[in-house]
C-alpha cells in the first residue's frame, strides 16, 4: 500500500491541529493508517489505546486520527524518544507495535539537522530558511507517498493492554490547599503534599 489514503480534509485537520506540517507529523499520520487498518479508531473511551515513545510532532497525528488522547486516558506515553507507536483494542484484546525504520530519517536529514541547529545557534540566511523549507516538504511528500511497509516495521504488541485508567480520589495538600490525585500526594513530616510543596519542602 503506498500513498496515504487519507482524503486531504483528514489531513488538514491533523496539520490545523499541530499548527504545522513537518516530517514528524506525516510519520505520526502514516504510522495511524495501519493503526487505523489493523486497530481502527477509538469511537469510545478506552476501547482503543495508543502508547507513544516519543512526545514529539507525531503524536499529534495519532491524537487526531485514532481518538486516542490524555484526557480520554487511552494515550499513554513513554519517554523513550523513538518514533515507534503501539495500538491495542480491548474487545478482542489485538495489539500492534509500528516502529519506524532506522532509514527513513537518514538522507537527507542530516542537511536538515545541520541547518536547524545553525538556525537556533546563529540564525539562517534567506537562501539557507528556503533550502531547509524544500528539504522538509521535500521529506514529508516523501513520507506521505511511500509504501508503509517502507516506513514502519509491525511486529506483535510486546505488553498486555495498559490497564484502564483509574478514577482517583483527590486529597487536599495541607502546605498550598489544592486538590491533588491521590496517587501523586507524598508524604512528608506528616503532611500531605502536593509534588511542587513536596519539591520545595525538600530543598528546605
Ligand atoms: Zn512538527
Ligand atoms: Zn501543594
Amino acid at each position: 500500500m503506498g500513498k496515504t489514503l487519507l482524503d486531504g480534509a483528514r489531513i488538514q485537520q491533523v496539520i490545523d491541529f499541530h499548527g504545522h506540517s513537518c516530517p514528524g507529523l506525516a510519520i505520526g499520520i502514516r504510522a495511524a493508517e495501519i493503526g487505523l487498518r489493523e486497530i481502527g479508531r477509538a469511537s469510545t473511551d478506552e476501547e482503543v489505546v495508543a502508547i507513544v515513545e516519543t512526545d514529539m510532532c507525531g503524536v499529534d497525528a495519532i491524537q487526531v486520527l485514532m481518538g486516542c488522547t490524555f484526557g480520554k486516558g487511552n494515550l499513554v506515553h513513554l519517554d523513550y524518544g523513538k518514533n515507534a507507536f503501539s495500538f491495542y483494542r480491548r474487545s478482542d484484546g489485538k495489539g500492534i507495535r509500528v516502529v519506524t525504520r532506522p532509514h527513513v530519517f537518514n538522507q537527507p536529514e542530516d542537511q536538515i539537522v545541520r541547518l536547524r541547529k545553525k538556525m537556533v545557534l546563529e540564525g539562517l540566511t534567506s537562501e539557507e530558511k528556503e533550502r531547509l523549507r524544500a528539504l522538509l516538504q521535500a521529506k514529508v511528500q516523501e513520507i506521505m507517498d511511500a509504501d508503509l511497509e517502507d516506513l514502519f516495521e509491525v511486529r506483535p504488541a510486546p505488553g498486555p493492554i495498559p490497564a484502564k485508567a483509574l478514577i482517583l480520589d483527590g486529597l487536599v495538600c495541607d502546605e498550598c490547599g489544592e486538590r491533588t490525585m491521590e496517587t501523586r500526594i507524598r508524604r512528608f513530616m506528616g503532611q500531605n503534599l502536593c509534588p511542587p510543596c513536596f519539591e520545595k519542602k525538600m530543598r528546605g
